[in-house]
Protein backbone atom coordinates (compact mmCIF):
# COMPACT_ATOMS: atom_id res chain seq x y z
CA UNK A 1 0.00 0.00 0.00
CA UNK A 2 1.33 3.46 -0.50
CA UNK A 3 2.42 5.51 2.05
CA UNK A 4 -0.17 8.14 3.38
CA UNK A 5 -0.37 11.57 2.42
CA UNK A 6 -2.36 14.14 4.00
CA UNK A 7 -2.55 17.36 2.42
CA UNK A 8 -3.73 20.58 3.05
CA UNK A 9 -5.11 23.39 0.48
CA UNK A 10 -5.07 26.71 2.11
CA UNK A 11 -6.79 28.47 -0.88
CA UNK A 12 -6.71 32.18 -0.80
CA UNK A 13 -6.32 32.24 2.50
CA UNK A 14 -2.93 32.85 4.90
CA UNK A 15 -1.50 36.00 5.33
CA UNK A 16 2.49 36.61 7.02
CA UNK A 17 1.12 35.99 10.46
CA UNK A 18 -0.08 32.42 9.56
CA UNK A 19 3.21 30.94 9.00
CA UNK A 20 2.57 31.11 13.37
CA UNK A 21 -0.23 28.29 12.62
CA UNK A 22 2.36 26.57 10.14
CA UNK A 23 4.84 26.58 13.11
CA UNK A 24 1.98 25.04 15.19
CA UNK A 25 1.60 22.09 12.52
CA UNK A 26 5.62 21.41 12.73
CA UNK A 27 5.42 20.89 16.62
CA UNK A 28 2.64 18.36 16.46
CA UNK A 29 4.15 16.59 13.94
CA UNK A 30 5.43 13.93 16.17
CA UNK A 31 7.68 10.64 15.43
CA UNK A 32 4.71 8.65 15.57
CA UNK A 33 3.00 10.97 13.20
CA UNK A 34 6.28 11.18 10.83
CA UNK A 35 6.44 7.70 10.96
CA UNK A 36 2.93 6.39 9.41
CA UNK A 37 2.31 9.64 7.17
CA UNK A 38 3.46 12.31 5.03
CA UNK A 39 2.42 16.14 5.13
CA UNK A 40 2.12 18.46 2.76
CA UNK A 41 0.62 22.02 3.02
CA UNK A 42 -0.21 24.25 -0.46
CA UNK A 43 -0.19 28.12 0.65
CA UNK A 44 -1.23 30.83 -1.64
CA UNK A 45 1.98 32.04 -3.69
CA UNK A 46 2.42 34.66 -1.75
CA UNK A 47 3.60 32.26 0.85
CA UNK A 48 5.72 30.13 -1.30
CA UNK A 49 9.01 31.49 -0.43
CA UNK A 50 8.36 31.31 3.18
CA UNK A 51 7.40 28.57 4.29
CA UNK A 52 9.83 26.24 2.61
CA UNK A 53 12.36 27.88 4.36
CA UNK A 54 10.46 27.35 7.58
CA UNK A 55 9.75 24.13 6.88
CA UNK A 56 13.52 22.76 6.77
CA UNK A 57 14.04 19.66 8.53
CA UNK A 58 10.44 19.50 9.39
CA UNK A 59 9.48 17.20 7.21
CA UNK A 60 6.15 18.80 6.12
CA UNK A 61 6.34 19.15 1.94
CA UNK A 62 5.21 22.39 0.27
CA UNK A 63 3.67 22.52 -2.91
CA UNK A 64 1.46 25.42 -5.23
CA UNK A 65 -1.96 24.99 -5.95
CA UNK A 66 -1.65 25.96 -9.53
CA UNK A 67 1.45 26.46 -12.26
CA UNK A 68 1.44 27.84 -15.89
CA UNK A 69 2.34 24.63 -18.31
CA UNK A 70 5.02 26.87 -19.56
CA UNK A 71 8.68 27.28 -17.78
CA UNK A 72 8.68 31.28 -18.82
CA UNK A 73 7.76 34.18 -20.52
CA UNK A 74 5.01 36.71 -21.00
CA UNK A 75 2.33 35.21 -19.04
CA UNK A 76 1.30 38.18 -16.57
CA UNK A 77 0.48 36.98 -12.92
CA UNK A 78 1.11 33.04 -13.47
CA UNK A 79 3.83 31.22 -11.54
CA UNK A 80 5.67 28.15 -13.63
CA UNK A 81 6.34 24.46 -11.85
CA UNK A 82 10.13 25.70 -12.16
CA UNK A 83 9.56 29.01 -10.17
CA UNK A 84 7.47 26.73 -7.80
CA UNK A 85 10.17 23.88 -7.26
CA UNK A 86 13.04 26.90 -7.46
CA UNK A 87 11.22 27.88 -4.14
CA UNK A 88 11.71 24.66 -2.77
CA UNK A 89 8.47 23.31 -2.64
CA UNK A 90 7.95 19.67 -4.00
CA UNK A 91 4.56 19.36 -5.06
CA UNK A 92 1.81 21.26 -6.68
CA UNK A 93 -2.16 20.98 -7.29
CA UNK A 94 -3.23 21.23 -10.46
CA UNK A 95 -6.89 20.79 -12.17
CA UNK A 96 -8.71 21.95 -8.67
CA UNK A 97 -12.26 22.02 -9.05
CA UNK A 98 -12.19 25.80 -8.44
CA UNK A 99 -9.65 26.06 -11.27
CA UNK A 100 -11.93 24.04 -13.89
CA UNK A 101 -14.69 26.40 -12.74
CA UNK A 102 -13.50 29.74 -12.21
CA UNK A 103 -10.42 29.56 -15.27
CA UNK A 104 -12.28 27.51 -17.65
CA UNK A 105 -9.38 24.98 -17.01
CA UNK A 106 -10.13 21.55 -19.22
CA UNK A 107 -8.17 18.09 -18.81
CA UNK A 108 -5.42 19.20 -21.46
CA UNK A 109 -4.67 22.28 -19.99
CA UNK A 110 -4.62 20.25 -16.48
CA UNK A 111 -2.58 17.33 -17.98
CA UNK A 112 -0.12 20.33 -19.37
CA UNK A 113 0.26 21.59 -16.02
CA UNK A 114 1.16 17.98 -15.04
CA UNK A 115 3.40 17.60 -17.46
CA UNK A 116 5.56 20.63 -16.61
CA UNK A 117 5.08 19.38 -12.90
CA UNK A 118 7.10 16.37 -13.93
CA UNK A 119 9.40 18.82 -15.84
CA UNK A 120 10.10 20.69 -13.07
CA UNK A 121 10.43 17.58 -10.42
CA UNK A 122 7.85 18.39 -8.92
CA UNK A 123 4.81 15.98 -7.53
CA UNK A 124 1.58 16.40 -9.48
CA UNK A 125 -1.72 16.23 -7.32
CA UNK A 126 -4.24 15.93 -10.32
CA UNK A 127 -7.67 16.87 -9.19
CA UNK A 128 -11.00 14.82 -10.54
CA UNK A 129 -14.46 14.60 -9.44
CA UNK A 130 -18.29 14.90 -10.40
CA UNK A 131 -20.66 17.78 -10.28
CA UNK A 132 -24.41 17.23 -8.56
CA UNK A 133 -26.09 17.39 -11.21
CA UNK A 134 -23.45 14.44 -13.01
CA UNK A 135 -23.99 12.37 -9.79
CA UNK A 136 -27.59 13.09 -9.77
CA UNK A 137 -27.19 11.50 -13.40
CA UNK A 138 -25.51 8.69 -12.49
CA UNK A 139 -22.66 9.89 -14.84
CA UNK A 140 -19.96 10.09 -12.03
CA UNK A 141 -17.70 7.38 -12.85
CA UNK A 142 -17.80 7.80 -16.96
CA UNK A 143 -16.92 12.02 -15.92
CA UNK A 144 -14.36 10.68 -13.42
CA UNK A 145 -12.60 8.27 -16.06
CA UNK A 146 -12.63 10.72 -18.66
CA UNK A 147 -11.16 12.88 -16.54
CA UNK A 148 -8.56 10.78 -15.87
CA UNK A 149 -7.79 9.93 -19.43
CA UNK A 150 -7.54 13.29 -20.55
CA UNK A 151 -5.82 15.09 -17.30
CA UNK A 152 -2.70 12.26 -16.67
CA UNK A 153 0.37 12.72 -18.54
CA UNK A 154 1.18 8.93 -20.42
CA UNK A 155 4.34 7.47 -18.47
CA UNK A 156 3.22 8.51 -15.17
CA UNK A 157 4.79 7.40 -12.09
CA UNK A 158 3.71 6.76 -8.60
CA UNK A 159 6.66 9.10 -7.14
CA UNK A 160 5.52 11.84 -9.01
CA UNK A 161 1.98 11.88 -9.49
CA UNK A 162 -0.98 11.81 -6.89
CA UNK A 163 -5.05 11.31 -7.70
CA UNK A 164 -7.28 13.41 -5.70
CA UNK A 165 -11.22 12.68 -6.24
CA UNK A 166 -12.98 15.59 -4.80
CA UNK A 167 -16.75 15.54 -5.77
CA UNK A 168 -17.11 19.43 -6.52
CA UNK A 169 -20.77 19.17 -4.16
CA UNK A 170 -18.89 17.81 -1.49
CA UNK A 171 -16.04 20.71 -1.68
CA UNK A 172 -16.49 23.14 1.26
CA UNK A 173 -20.58 22.16 1.80
CA UNK A 174 -20.11 19.85 4.67
CA UNK A 175 -21.70 16.78 2.85
CA UNK A 176 -19.48 13.56 2.04
CA UNK A 177 -20.80 10.86 -0.53
CA UNK A 178 -21.47 7.67 1.28
CA UNK A 179 -18.42 5.25 2.60
CA UNK A 180 -19.41 2.75 -0.18
CA UNK A 181 -19.96 5.57 -2.99
CA UNK A 182 -16.01 6.21 -2.10
CA UNK A 183 -15.04 2.88 -1.93
CA UNK A 184 -16.83 2.21 -5.68
CA UNK A 185 -15.03 5.78 -7.32
CA UNK A 186 -11.40 4.91 -5.72
CA UNK A 187 -11.65 1.17 -6.98
CA UNK A 188 -12.31 2.49 -9.71
CA UNK A 189 -9.88 5.33 -10.57
CA UNK A 190 -7.12 2.09 -9.29
CA UNK A 191 -8.69 0.11 -11.88
CA UNK A 192 -7.92 2.78 -14.81
CA UNK A 193 -4.51 3.91 -13.65
CA UNK A 194 -3.52 -0.22 -13.50
CA UNK A 195 -4.75 -0.53 -16.77
CA UNK A 196 -3.38 2.54 -18.00
CA UNK A 197 0.14 2.54 -15.69
CA UNK A 198 0.57 -1.09 -14.56
CA UNK A 199 2.27 -1.32 -11.33
CA UNK A 200 3.41 2.00 -11.11
CA UNK A 201 -0.55 2.93 -11.25
CA UNK A 202 -0.57 0.60 -8.20
CA UNK A 203 1.71 2.94 -6.32
CA UNK A 204 0.05 5.85 -7.48
CA UNK A 205 -1.50 8.07 -4.25
CA UNK A 206 -5.42 7.88 -4.63
CA UNK A 207 -6.68 10.90 -1.92
CA UNK A 208 -10.37 11.37 -1.55
CA UNK A 209 -10.89 15.24 -0.79
CA UNK A 210 -14.55 17.64 0.16
CA UNK A 211 -15.43 18.34 3.51
CA UNK A 212 -12.76 15.91 5.58
CA UNK A 213 -12.64 17.03 8.90
CA UNK A 214 -11.39 15.33 12.19
CA UNK A 215 -14.75 13.19 13.04
CA UNK A 216 -15.08 11.76 9.81
CA UNK A 217 -11.67 11.19 9.10
CA UNK A 218 -10.86 7.21 10.45
CA UNK A 219 -13.78 6.37 8.37
CA UNK A 220 -12.92 8.17 5.23
CA UNK A 221 -9.47 7.10 5.14
CA UNK A 222 -10.24 3.34 6.26
CA UNK A 223 -11.78 3.09 2.87
CA UNK A 224 -10.23 0.52 0.69
CA UNK A 225 -7.90 2.86 -1.94
CA UNK A 226 -8.01 5.87 0.17
CA UNK A 227 -4.63 6.71 0.70
CA UNK A 228 -4.90 9.87 2.06
CA UNK A 229 -6.59 13.20 2.15
CA UNK A 230 -6.76 16.56 0.30
CA UNK A 231 -8.15 19.15 3.21
CA UNK A 232 -9.69 22.47 2.24
CA UNK A 233 -11.46 24.58 5.23
CA UNK A 234 -10.00 21.93 7.86
CA UNK A 235 -6.29 22.49 6.97
CA UNK A 236 -6.14 26.14 7.92
CA UNK A 237 -5.52 25.23 11.51
CA UNK A 238 -3.19 23.15 12.97
CA UNK A 239 -5.02 21.14 15.91
CA UNK A 240 -7.95 20.14 12.90
CA UNK A 241 -5.42 19.26 9.74
CA UNK A 242 -2.91 16.93 12.69
CA UNK A 243 -6.10 15.41 14.56
CA UNK A 244 -6.79 14.31 10.26
CA UNK A 245 -3.62 12.90 10.03
CA UNK A 246 -3.95 11.50 13.44
CA UNK A 247 -6.02 8.86 11.87
CA UNK A 248 -3.23 6.68 11.16
CA UNK A 249 -1.91 6.39 14.42
C1 LIG B 1 -10.60 21.34 -1.41
O1 LIG B 1 -10.84 22.47 -1.78
O2 LIG B 1 -9.74 20.71 -2.02
C2 LIG B 1 -11.35 20.79 -0.31
C3 LIG B 1 -11.37 19.50 -0.19
O3 LIG B 1 -12.01 21.67 0.52
P1 LIG B 1 -12.83 21.30 1.87
O4 LIG B 1 -11.99 20.32 2.66
O5 LIG B 1 -12.97 22.61 2.59
O6 LIG B 1 -14.11 20.71 1.45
Amino acid sequence: MPRPLIAGNWKMNGLKGTVAEFARMMEGYDRTMKARVDLLICPPATLLATLPVVALGSRIAIGAQDCHAKASGAHTGDISAEMIADTGATAVIVGHSERRADHGETDATVRAKAEAARRAGLIAIVCVGETEAERRAGLELDVVRTQLAGSIPDNATGAELVVAYEPVWAIGTGLIPTMDDIAVMHATIRAELVARFGAEGESMRLLYGGSVKPDNAVAILGVPNVDGALVGGASLQAATFLDIARAYC
